[in-house]
């Protein structure tokens, strides 16, 4: 089939990637000009374990391309993806100025009967407002249907979770156009569940924010457990052990960030609020989270006694989550800027992200290897769990600093057996 995709970024640039993999011919769009030339030379914009070699094998095999001329990109496609941004507004309502725009540029250029398959995560009605939006603008009479197919993926892991995912979720009105969403997915052997568009969008916005529930819940558990003397892994595994709850989403720290669950939780309580409806344990989660990063800051501090004014302090990590360069609503952020407001020496290092926009007006450090970042820090802050950081040296790190106490923000030194100072 010929695939057209709007929005060339983590969602967009995976989906059409694994398409072209399974035998369709998809074409790329985006406004980004930087990406777009970057990726016709074959080079990802984007951090993404196992995508490159995909990108590879399907350009040099003519099945992907990219391009920032929409009338290119619509010319023979017979389904378009929308996996455009949807980030959070002021008043924490999704901003949907990408997802208009996007059904206006196909309206502009619709040739054929079309199938519009929304990736993007938008609010209940969305995909009504898409379809809408095209009949009324499009010139000429064709068949549009617009079908709601949520994205789960994970970044870090979004190529094997595209692969393998748990369920592809399909929201249409008409049964045959998403018998066609079906089939152009059938080669990936993923369980399909078809409901209507709006059960689609709100199946996204749920399962996002059942799992920052899940967090936010074990992170509470956890400063009640430091208090009371219990091991907040522990009781993770004791129950995680029960099939019911399952382990996953059960690891206590920082909190989450990224550009899913913060936006998507808060779109959740603005639909809740709009509509009437209590929803308080997803403000409840927000809330918790929010406060998580604070707690952990407050806890650097206390142990300096509220002054860090000229102590080096190292801060393991940048990106909001291991195997990703992504840094919206990254902790470290947060982290890093009360830090510095208070007068630290902020060395810094990630494995991917080598400096930050978002920490122009910060006076931070970047280093260059792990050894140079904590060479005489008064304190070691490990903020995202990296394998290379939870599994180095840390006898011989410890040795170059200036007996510095470490936070583990992501309680993962637990069983180093090293270890005598993690907090
Ligand atoms: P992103 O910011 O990485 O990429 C969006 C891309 O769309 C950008 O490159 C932007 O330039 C482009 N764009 C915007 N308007 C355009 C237009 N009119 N025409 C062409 N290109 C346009 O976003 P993302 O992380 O891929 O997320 C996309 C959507 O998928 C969001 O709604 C998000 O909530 C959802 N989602 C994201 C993830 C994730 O892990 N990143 C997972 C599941 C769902």
């Amino acid at each position: 089939m010929n695939v057209a995709i709007i929005g060339t970024g983590y969602v967009g640039l995976v989906t059409g990637a694994v398409l072209s993999e399974i035998g369709h011919n998809v074409i790329c769009l985006d406004i980004n000009e930087e990406k777009i030339t970057k990726l016709k030379k074959g080079v990802s914009p984007i951090y993404e374990p196992g995508l490159d070699e995909v990108l590879e094998r399907n350009i040099a095999g003519n099945r992907l391309s990219f391009t920032t001329s929409a009338e290119e990109a619509f010319e023979n496609a017979e389904v378009i993806f929308i996996a455009v941004g949807t980030p959070q507004g002021e008043d924490g309502a999704a901003n949907l100025t990408h997802i208009k725009q996007a059904a206006k540029d196909i309206a502009m250029h619709i040739n054929r009967d079309l199938i519009v398959v929304v990736k993007s995560t938008v609010p209940l009605g969305t995909n009504d407002l898409i379809e809408e939006t095209i009949r009324t603008n499009a010139i000429g009479s064709f068949q549009i249907d617009v079908v709601s197919s949520p994205e789960f993926l994970r970044e870090g892991h979004a190529i094997n979770d595209t692969f393998h995912g748990d369920r592809i979720v399909i929201g249409s009105e008409n049964e045959h156009a998403g018998s066609i969403i079906e089939a152009l997915f059938i080669k990936l052997n993923i369980p399909f569940l078809h409901t209507n568009r709006r059960s689609a969008e709100m199946i996204k916005y749920a399962a996002n924010a059942f799992l920052a529930v899940k967090i936010s819940y074990i992170n509470q558990i956890s400063n009640l457990c430091e208090k009371v003397g219990a091991d907040v892994n522990d009781v993770a595994d004791g129950m995680g052990m029960d099939h019911r709850i399952g382990r996953a989403f059960l690891n206590a720290g920082l909190g989450y960030g990224g550009s899913c669950f913060p936006k998507d939780t808060e779109a959740l309580a603005y639909l809740g609020r709009e509509n009437e409806v209590s929803i308080s344990l997803v403000d409840a989660a927000i809330q918790a989270n929010k406060e998580q990063r604070i707690l952990f800051v407050n806890r650097v501090l206390e142990h300096f006694n509220g002054n860090v004014e000229g102590k080096k302090i190292a801060v393991l990590g940048l990106a909001f989550k291991p195997n990703t360069d992504d840094m919206r609503e990254a902790p470290s952020v947060d982290i890093i800027r009360t830090l510095s407001a208070n007068g630290a020496e902020v060395h810094v290092i990630d494995p991917v992200v080598k400096e930050t926009e978002l920490l122009t007006e910060v006076a931070v450090t970047y280093s260059k290897t792990l050894e140079e970042c904590v060479q005489n820090a008064e304190a070691v802050l490990l903020v995202t769990e990296w394998e290379e950081f939870v599994r180095a040296d840390w006898e011989e790190l410890l040795a170059l600093t200036k007996n510095a106490t470490i936070f583990d923000g992501r309680n993962v030194l637990h069983n180093h057996k090293l270890i005598s100072q993690v907090v």
